[in-house]
């Protein structure tokens, strides 16, 4: 039998924190996984909780069929694409998925997000359209280099090298659906060029790994021992 990893399942419970904390966990669904290191396992929460719910022992071993390891708890029945991204990019260990209010509502334009602001220009190029949350879908569709999907009229998926970095790509892929939702149709979007230098300076300053450690702040400061209560920006 496998032996549970703990700092894991803290860093699982630390991501649903985060993302309650900005607002993006306040109803049932949305998932958040990480890898477990060289065996065909990855940790999740149970269903029947909110991310601002959560606490460590909803957080359960899955196998890559989908199988809870040890825990006769449910995950969701829609994980298959979490496994599935596991195999097909060696690179990701972590996975991201959420029904955020403005993820959902940009999903419902059914393409990438139109790009607006510096620590946006990370998605620029690298976010693929998936017409299904099924892994027969997204497995089409995603790249080698995609850190996001969006799926049309439910929401969206981030990727990460690990679980601090696709939570904080998460939080700032609704800061981005935001802009797309909210900005009128006529805006003018960055050009390629200056996408391209935005990101490499925004991955310079390492803004990704400071943001995951500004959600984990902000998650502990609304954290009251019961839930989370959102900070909604
Ligand atoms: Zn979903």
């Amino acid at each position: 039998m496998v032996k549970e990893n703990e700092k894991l399942r803290e860093q699982v419970l630390q991501g649903c924190r985060g993302l309650a904390a900005y607002g993006l966990g306040s109803g049932l669904g949305g998932h958040v996984s990480v890898r477990y290191p060289d065996e065909p396992y990855f940790y999740m929460h149970v269903f029947e909780r909110t991310f601002e719910e959560m606490q460590l022992e909803d957080i359960i071993l899955i196998d890559f069929d989908g199988n809870p390891v040890n825990s006769n708890r449910a995950p969701s029945i829609g994980i298959d694409f979490h496994p599935a991204i596991y195999k097909k990019r060696p690179d990701v260990q972590s996975v991201v998925h959420s029904h955020g209010f403005w993820i959902t509502a940009q999903a419902a334009f059914a393409r990438p997000p139109r790009i607006f602001a510096n620590v946006s220009a990370v998605f620029h190029e690298r976010t693929t359209l998936s017409p299904n949350d099924d892994f027969e879908s997204i497995g089409k569709a995603v790249g080698e280099d995609d850190i996001a999907i969006v799926i049309p009229w439910h929401g969206a998926i981030t990727v990460g090298s690990s679980l601090g970095e696709a939570v904080a790509r998460h939080v700032v892929f609704d800061y981005t659906a935001r802009m797309d939702v909210t900005l009128p149709p006529h805006t003018p979007t960055m050009p390629h060029e200056q996408c391209a230098h935005l990101r490499e300076i925004v991955e310079r300053a390492d803004y990704y790994n400071e943001t995951w450690k500004l959600i984990q702040r902000k998650a502990k400061a609304g954290y009251d021992g019961q839930r989370v209560i959102p900070n909604v920006f």
